[in-house]
């Protein structure tokens, strides 16, 4: 699935991180994403990459009946990820309950270039964080 990017490599999410140092870990299940910012990193680099699982199972359990597999499916075929910038934080550490994670993430497809703005909301259970919902704002760049 991910053999695309070999462990060495740069982290997609922009941490200027190994792959298997940085998202790598979070996405094979090795371990949870420790933080709200972590788990949101390495969501974007699973979208990068083709993981759907990844996403799935890190979206809030009672959120997931409105996920459309197809649709994701989909939109990570069209689309080419090429920038995550953080760019406001609240909370989201270890032994947090909640945490908000505002960011932009770039994006291209055939027709154009997009910049994605979102405030993204997590919680944690279990020592897992899950995605909730966001406010979402889609620029074009171009
Ligand atoms: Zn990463």
């Amino acid at each position: 699935m991910l053999t695309s990017q070999t462990t060495e490599q740069r982290c997609p999410c922009g941490s200027e991180k190994p792959f298997a140092y940085c998202c790598e870990p979070y996405i094979e299940g090795q371990k949870p994403a420790p933080t709200a910012e972590q788990l949101m990193r390495s969501r974007y680099t699973a979208f990068a990459l083709g993981a759907i699982d990844y996403l799935i199972d890190t979206t809030a359990p009672e959120k997931r009946d409105v996920i459309d597999r197809a649709i994701i499916a989909e939109q990570i075929q069209f689309t080419t990820w090429t920038g995550l910038t953080i760019l406001d934080k609240e909370a989201g550490h270890k032994g947090d309950s909640k945490g908000v994670v505002e960011f932009e993430a770039k994006f291209e497809t055939d027709e154009e270039h997009c910049i994605l703005h979102e405030r993204s909301n997590f919680y944690a259970k279990n020592g897992q964080w899950y995605y909730v919902d966001g406010e979402v704002d889609v620029r074009s760049a171009t």
